[in-house]
């Protein structure tokens, strides 16, 4: 969602409360995740702090990720903090890559909102510490049943695979 900020650009010092639902652009249902719920919101305040306008946030809510051992689905919550510098594109900028660049008066909040939240997840998650995994070779969940495949019959063009499931 684009949000006015029109009322904050011109003065120092002046800042605006802002809060809402986080509508994602990338909350695919397929592959690992996460897929968002539609509880994220945010709360946020964005102040002119003199040619940069600072946005100040937290933002929490609920994910569904699957397990990155045997794939189970784990329902996870978040709450995190975060600042971010904006800029409008047509002001003297020194150090573009430290600040984001909107045009005009209004700012993509979600597409800011999305970056924080995936930069601060977890790149995996375990259903526990000791999940076993799936079996490389029949696909059994190993946490629920000792398949039968012993470690000599694995098929070389899956010692690859094997290697990829165990290795973390
Ligand atoms: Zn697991
Ligand atoms: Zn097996």
């Amino acid at each position: 969602m684009m949000y006015d900020v029109s009322s904050v650009l011109k003065t120092e010092g002046e800042s605006l409360s802002v809060s809402g639902k986080v509508e994602f652009s990338q909350n695919s249902l397929s592959g690992a995740g996460p897929f968002f719920g539609d509880d994220v919101c945010f709360d946020g305040t964005i102040t002119n702090i003199g040619n940069v306008l600072e946005f100040k946030a937290s933002v929490k809510g609920s994910f569904k990720v699957l397990c990155a051992r045997c794939t189970k689905e784990l329902d996870k919550t978040f709450d995190i903090d975060f600042t971010e510098m904006l800029v409008n594109s047509t002001d003297d900028i020194s150090d573009k890559d430290a600040v984001l660049i909107f045009e005009g008066h209004e700012v993509d909040l979600d597409d800011i909102i999305e970056s924080n939240i995936l930069v601060n997840l977890s790149l995996k998650y375990l259903c526990s510490d000791d999940c076993k995994g799936l079996c490389p070779v029949c696909g059994a969940d190993r946490n629920l049943t000792d398949c039968s495949c012993g470690q000599d019959e694995i098929d070389p063009r899956m010692a690859g695979l094997k290697n990829l499931l165990i290795d973390d």
